[in-house]
């Protein structure tokens, strides 16, 4: 029996990098993964490579920034499951360009996408997460996926760092309120350092931020990135999904409003 065994996990921007790998790493733990991305391909690669694992999981498509379909697939779980147990908001992107070169539709559409969806998410989750369930179990866990440009800044990332900053302090608030209402439910930011995702290819590598965030290189290369964590190399998704799974199982019962740090030492300079 694995730690999560009769748990139900939602995980948003799982069809791929990060994402992916906490639903595969919180099935291979027993966790029935409600896996949920705007790629559907990539979610439904997702629930494959879990069910050939002989695990649980179910596709269905959501844009994170769109408050009715939250409603909707929140409702489902619970059609389906009856329980919530834990909710991973990880889907994200990456707005890079220096700060007189980014538009306010950029901006925006940054907030949205990386802390518009952690409200939403967490809005109406919950409410589910606070239901009786049939075991007795109480509580649930809430897992921010922030990251180190929520801990510090990074030259033509400002519109990232923000928003990664405010799903870190997001955190701590939501954290807070639950421990208030005593209702077991909490609430942790994960903050990875440089990790090998598609996200790196997603990122606008004009000249002039290529040129500020790694002088000398000409474009955005995480194995080059990387090789600047003190480890001397960039992270896997797996490294991460190890922390969630942690996160999300009860050996981390008095872990809230915490910050767990997984970056090869890059944030310990
Ligand atoms: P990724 O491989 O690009 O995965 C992100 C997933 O989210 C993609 O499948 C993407 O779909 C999806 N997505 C984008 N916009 C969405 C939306 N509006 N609604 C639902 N899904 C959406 O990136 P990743 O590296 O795994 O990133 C996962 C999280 O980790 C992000 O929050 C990121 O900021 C954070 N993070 C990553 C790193 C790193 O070095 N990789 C470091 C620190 C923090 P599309 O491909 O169709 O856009």
């Amino acid at each position: 029996m694995g730690t999560l065994t009769g748990r139900v996990a939602f995980v948003t921007g799982a069809g791929s990098g990060i994402g992916r790998a906490c639903a595969i790493g919180l099935a291979a733990e027993g966790a029935m993964v409600f896996v949920t991305d705007i790629d559907a391909p990539g979610g439904r690669e997702t629930v494959a490579q879990i069910e050939a694992a002989g695990g649980l999981a179910t596709f269905r498509g959501q844009d994170v920034t769109e408050e009715d379909r939250w409603a909707e697939l929140v409702q489902r779980v619970m059609d389906l499951y009856g329980r919530l147990d834990i909710l991973v908001n990880n889907a994200g992107i990456g707005t890079s360009g220096l700060i007189t070169d980014v538009t306010l539709e950029q901006w925006l559409h940054q907030m949205n996408v990386n802390v518009t969806s952690c409200f939403l998410g967490i809005k109406h989750a919950l409410p589910a997460m606070r239901s009786p369930r049939p075991d007795g179990h109480v509580g649930g866990s809430i897992i921010n996926i922030s990251s180190v440009a929520g801990l510090g800044g990074s030259a033509g990332m400002s519109a990232y760092c923000a928003s990664k900053g405010a799903v870190r302090l997001m955190t701590k608030a939501v954290a807070m309120e639950c421990a208030a209402m005593r209702d077991g439910i909490r609430c942790n930011s994960v903050h990875p350092g440089i990790i090998d995702t598609p996200i790196w290819q997603k990122l606008d590598t004009s000249g002039a931020l290529v040129s500020a965030v790694t002088p000398g290189a000409n474009a955005l290369d995480v194995d080059v990135i990387g090789a600047g964590a003190p480890v001397g190399h960039a992270g896997k998704p797996e490294d991460i999904a190890a922390g969630v799974v942690f996160l999300a199982s009860d050996a981390s019962r008095y872990m809230t409003g915490s910050e767990l740090v997984i970056d090869g030492g890059w944030t310990a300079h």
